[in-house]
């Protein structure tokens, strides 16, 4: 799978799981499916196309403030859950950074 589809998976993903746990929230409640429509647009216009690495290390930075911050906290929140949701995407999330 080509890396922006890839990572616009990881992140629905991720956010999905975050307002469930967070918001209880069975389907994406508004701010959080404000925020996954934002990143997937950024992904969708990132200047690195599929040569793009790992958003957390990009030095363009092309979130607002406010919208970095935010999809920071929800990684952190589910970086290490993500080994018991979604094991396979866990594993292929951490070869890309571990690549990057
Ligand atoms: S933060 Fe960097 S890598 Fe991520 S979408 Fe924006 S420009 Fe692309
Ligand atoms: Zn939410």
């Amino acid at each position: 799978m080509q890396k922006i589809e890839s990572e616009k998976q990881t992140l629905t993903r991720m956010i999905k799981i975050y307002c469930r746990k967070k918001h209880r929230s069975k389907v994406l409640c508004d701010d959080c499916q404000a925020l996954l429509d934002y990143s997937l647009n950024r992904l969708d216009h990132c200047r690195y196309g599929e040569s793009k690495g790992f958003c957390n290390h990009c030095t363009t930075h092309c979130y607002s403030k406010v919208k970095r911050e935010e999809i920071q906290k929800i990684m952190r929140f589910c970086g290490p859950r993500m080994i018991c949701y979604d094991p396979i995407m866990a594993i292929k999330h951490l070869f890309r950074l571990k690549s990057n």
